[in-house]
């Protein structure tokens, strides 16, 4: 046998080794600089090792995961780390990423990961089960970039006059037209350069005074593309715009879209998860009418990464798009089940549902509406603190769980330095946003770690920073 593996004994002992690191790891996360300080000659003798010829123990690995590997880490999971849209990962999450690398389920056919396949098929039921979608399909994706990715692709297959598989956009002469608020995320623009359609084809439409799309500007455009002879046939909206998680009007805009025959996306990777709040029921109400839907399981329901999901209402054009079945394929039907890889751009797939799957079930539902509850009150006390405080100025209302502010007295460049100065001393992390051409620091909760005293901590050590700052 190749000496590539483990015996009984090592498993249990590296199991043991590594049960031990992730138990000091929970309690010694809030004691780091959530920014490290940098070790760099351990990262230069990272760079600079030759290819070993010869193995190490186990045991040294793990030393330097523990000696080398954390302390260089940015400490996503510290309780003040609210950068971006990225959550502190469940305990659950590491033994499920385990359990899943040692079966290695080839997640594309079902007859190389039957269960692996009914439970991707159960999670993405209990996905459409939450936002009402009836007869709906989807499937686990690595993230909500992938998602807008695959779904975009659908949306344009679908609206092309032709034939899409054999002569793509070449065979078209009018263009293709997308529209979507200012505010959506960059994943939308990668995606539409991606698929051929191009950023000249992309509308921004302009949004109100809580960063929603308006839509008497929106039905303005369209009229004039299909007057000018363009062809629209796809709107973006988003269920949590990823700078200050504004939630467009989605009930109109289905209205809109299918008097307007459009496909109606809408990228919810940010926030669509926020309906397992009661507080958020009425909000998503229109989701039902979707064509698709881009949620992110490795954002709110606080997963490791990758997780992602793209949901479809009409399942049968969504399969037309990525069925290519091959003939060295043996692809025997199981009524119950199906094979993943008709249903995405991807051949391999790895068993990324566990970890959702266990997630819900290790904690179950209202453990994740509180945990909801939680980061969406810490955000709302977050506004309540800096609109009370005239040193600070609010910049957009908190919808979800994302606070932007910025300090009163400080001009932009003023307020970079202070971000940057507060990120750089390890104290927290907190992401740069801009809107309307201003520039703000944002504050994103998705820490399962975070109490309002970080909050408070946060906000003394920005004034502290900005009165000692030359
Ligand atoms: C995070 C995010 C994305 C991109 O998702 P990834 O999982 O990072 O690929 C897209 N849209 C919004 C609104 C997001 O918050």
């Amino acid at each position: 046998m190749p000496n590539l593996l483990l015996d009984p004994d090592e498993h249990r002992a590296a199991a043991q080794r590594l049960g031990e690191i992730l138990a000091g790891y929970e309690t010694s996360v809030s004691q780091r600089p959530v920014f490290p300080e940098l070790d760099h000659e351990a990262l230069a003798r990272i760079l600079g090792e030759q290819l070993p010829e010869e193995g190490r123990p186990l045991d040294a690995l793990f030393d330097e995961l523990r000696d080398v590997i954390i302390p260089n880490s940015t400490q996503i999971a510290h309780p003040r780390f609210l950068a971006y849209v990225l959550a502190s990962p469940t305990g659950i999450g590491p033994f499920a990423e385990a359990a899943a690398a040692a079966l290695n389920q080839n997640c594309n056919l079902w007859t190389l990961a039957p269960a692996a396949t009914a439970i991707e098929l159960k999670v993405v039921a209990w996905f459409l089960e939450l936002f009402g979608i009836e007869d709906g399909g989807g499937i686990v994706t690595s993230g909500g970039s992938m998602a807008n990715l695959c779904a975009l692709t659908v949306a344009r297959d679908t609206h092309h006059p032709g034939n899409p598989r054999l002569d793509g956009l070449q065979g078209i002469s009018q263009p293709l037209v997308v529209y979507t608020s200012e505010e959506t995320h960059n994943s939308l623009d990668k995606a539409i350069s991606m698929i051929g359609i191009g950023l000249r084809n992309l509308r921004r439409i302009p949004t109100d005074d809580r960063f929603r799309i308006r839509l008497d500007l929106l039905g303005e455009q369209v009229e004039r593309d299909r007057r000018e002879g363009k062809t629209p046939f796809c709107v973006v909206a988003n269920a949590g715009t990823v700078a200050t998680g504004a939630i467009d009007p989605i009930e109109e805009l289905a209205e809109f879209c299918a008097r307007e025959d459009l496909w109606l996306h809408v990228d919810g990777a940010y926030g669509a998860l926020a309906v397992l709040s009661k507080r958020h029921r009425n909000t998503f109400v229109g989701m039902s009418r979707v064509d698709s839907l881009a949620v992110d399981p490795h954002k709110l329901l606080f997963l490791p990464l990758e997780a992602g999901c793209v949901l479809f209402r009409d399942t049968a054009g969504w399969r037309n798009v990525f069925s290519f079945v091959p003939s060295y394929f043996d692809m025997p039907d199981e009524p119950s089940l199906v094979h993943f890889t008709e249903y995405g751009p991807q051949l391999s797939r790895s068993f990324k549902a566990l970890k959702i799957w266990w997630g819900l079930r290790a904690f179950g539902r209202r453990a994740y509406e509180e945990a909801i509850d939680g980061v969406l009150d810490l955000a709302s006390y977050m506004g309540e603190r800096v609109e009370a405080d005239a040193a600070f100025e609010l910049m957009a209302p908190v919808d979800l769980t994302a606070v932007c502010f910025r300090l009163s007295d400080c001009d932009d460049a003023r307020n970079e330095a202070v971000l940057s100065t507060l990120v750089e001393s390890g104290a927290a992390f907190l992401g740069p946003a801009r809107l309307k051409g201003r520039f703000a620091l944002r504050a994103c909760f998705t820490n399962l770690r975070t109490s309002r005293r970080d909050v408070d901590f946060i906000l003394e050590e920005l004034l502290r920073i900005a009165r000692t700052l030359p």
